[in-house]
């Protein structure tokens, strides 16, 4: 497989996002990690916030591309020429979800695999709410979040 697609909402990027993005790198040739925007859904950062957080993190991976689209991923996966999504599994609880999306997403595109990777143990606790809750409280975020993040967090909790 050469090329694969990491979607996620990436409200804001961590650093369990991170290791998954380095962990499909080292099995694919290039990964497209792209920002789901859904409109009915209120972020913390806009899209353009989060891919420019996105870029910034993973400066140094040349086969990595961010990018961002609205409507059906497999659609979009399509257009990017990937053949595989990679998904993060944390724990049994993120299973029942993403088990879900695996399979709707093979019936919507027989063609297109489902990957599951896991992150080093001591990102398996980390989402990206806990790190908005964490930052709101003016919690120490630097051993969650690249320094970019920090920094965003800092100016939108003062
Ligand atoms: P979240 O809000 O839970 O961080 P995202 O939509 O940004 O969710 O996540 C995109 C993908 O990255 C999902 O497959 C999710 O399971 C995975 N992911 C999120 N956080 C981590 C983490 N700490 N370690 C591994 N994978 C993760």
């Amino acid at each position: 497989m050469k090329k694969v697609i990491y979607p996620g909402t990436f409200d804001p990027v961590t650093y369990g996002h991170v290791d998954i993005v380095k962990r499909a790198v080292d099995l694919f040739a290039s990964v497209v990690v792209t920002v789901a925007v859904n409109p009915t859904k209120q972020q913390l950062f806009t899209t353009e916030e989060r891919v420019n957080m996105l870029n910034d993190s993973l400066i140094g991976y040349n086969t990595v591309t961010v990018d961002s689209f609205e409507g059906l991923l497999v659609d979009h996966a399509k257009e990017v020429g990937a053949t595989g999504i990679i998904r993060g599994l944390r724990q049994v609880s993120d299973f029942e979800f993403e088990f879900q999306m695996a399979l709707m997403n093979r019936k919507l595109a027989d063609d297109i695999a489902t990957i599951f990777l896991m992150p080093h143990e001591k990102y398996t606790y980390l989402n990206s709410t806990i790190i908005r809750n964490l930052a709101s409280l003016k919690a120490d975020v630097s051993d969650f979040v690249p320094p970019i993040v920090q920094e965003a967090l800092k100016k939108k909790f003062g």
